[in-house]
């Protein structure tokens, strides 16, 4: 991350993040992240209006203006709107409509995309993975993809492409979220596996045990994603890829398993190595849409 007091190039964009448990603005430029800023997610109109005094507090630093602004947004977004379709891990969105709030804000063009979208996007324009054909899966609260095909990010009719989480891969009949049973994202997000047992999940991964079996349970999902995207790369992302090479090894000895007849198509299965500044560089990414 660079860091410079009213930093940017002159190509400068707004970049927000909104999550479940934290909110972050910064000014991204081609040169990197400047001035990132972060607050604990509240009602939907504070954290933009906090978004809103961050950039005019920018401005009157003698910061460049933002050309557009590009946001991350938790959950299911109607990117060609730039509409909030539902309010998943983010509570209180349904419905809300970025393009008619910067009009009437700042007044400047607005990209809105999911994490997982966005996290795909700073992956494959920033990641170093010289790689055409890459998922971007992120595995926090909940589990959603982002799927690089050719050079190009997949959205499907309704922008609704990538949603492995609610993929089945289990006949367990554990309910998700989403009303159906054995979900990828219900066997194996960083919530539901703290609520099934009982634990925090740093405390469960460190128990080989567990690693085994989540890694078996995951690798379906994998394994689903690979058959239908044909990636080189599988990068993951959120809270549980921070287990590291241990995770990535357990996986990618499972996806082999269970594509022993596809042995030529496991990809190299890695971990994001952004920090708090890939979700930035990647809503800047976003906002070329625009232009
Ligand atoms: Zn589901």
């Amino acid at each position: 991350m660079v860091e410079t007091d009213g930093g940017g190039s002159m190509a400068t964009t707004l970049t927000i993040d909104i999550g479940g448990t934290k909110c972050a603005a910064a000014i991204t430029g081609d040169d990197g992240v400047h001035n990132l800023e972060s607050w604990p997610t509240t009602g939907s109109t504070e954290n933009l209006e906090h978004a809103v005094a961050y950039y005019q507090r920018h401005l009157e630093s003698g910061g460049s203006p933002a050309v557009a602004i590009g946001v991350s947004f938790g959950g299911p977004v109607d990117f060609r709107t730039s509409t909030v379709k539902r309010s998943v891990h983010v509570p209180g969105w349904s419905g809300f409509d970025f393009g008619e709030w910067s009009h009437k804000t700042l007044d400047l063009p607005v990209a809105v995309d999911n994490d997982a979208k966005v996290g795909a996007l700073a992956e494959f324009h920033h990641g170093g993975h010289d790689s055409d054909d890459l998922v971007y899966v992120t595995v926090s609260t909940g589990i959603g993809a982002g799927v690089i095909s050719s050079g190009r990010i997949v959205r499907g009719v309704s922008n609704e492409a990538g949603e492995l989480g609610h993929t089945r891969v289990s006949e367990d009949p554990k309910l998700c979220s989403c009303g159906r049973m054995g979900c990828l994202e219900r066997m194996c997000s960083g919530y539901w596996i703290e609520q099934d047992h009982g634990r925090p999940a740093v405390e469960l991964f460190a128990d080989e045990e567990f690693l085994a079996e989540y890694s078996r349970m995951f690798a379906r999902g994998l394994s689903n994603a690979i058959l239908l995207y044909n990636p080189s790369v599988i990068v993951l992302g959120g809270g549980v890829s921070r287990v590291g090479a241990r995770l990535t090894k357990s996986l990618t000895d499972n996806v082999s398993r269970e594509l022993e007849s596809w042995s030529h198509m496991v990809p190299v299965i890695t971990t994001s190595t952004f920090d708090r500044d890939g979700v930035h560089l990647g809503a800047k990414e976003l906002t070329r849409d625009l232009f």
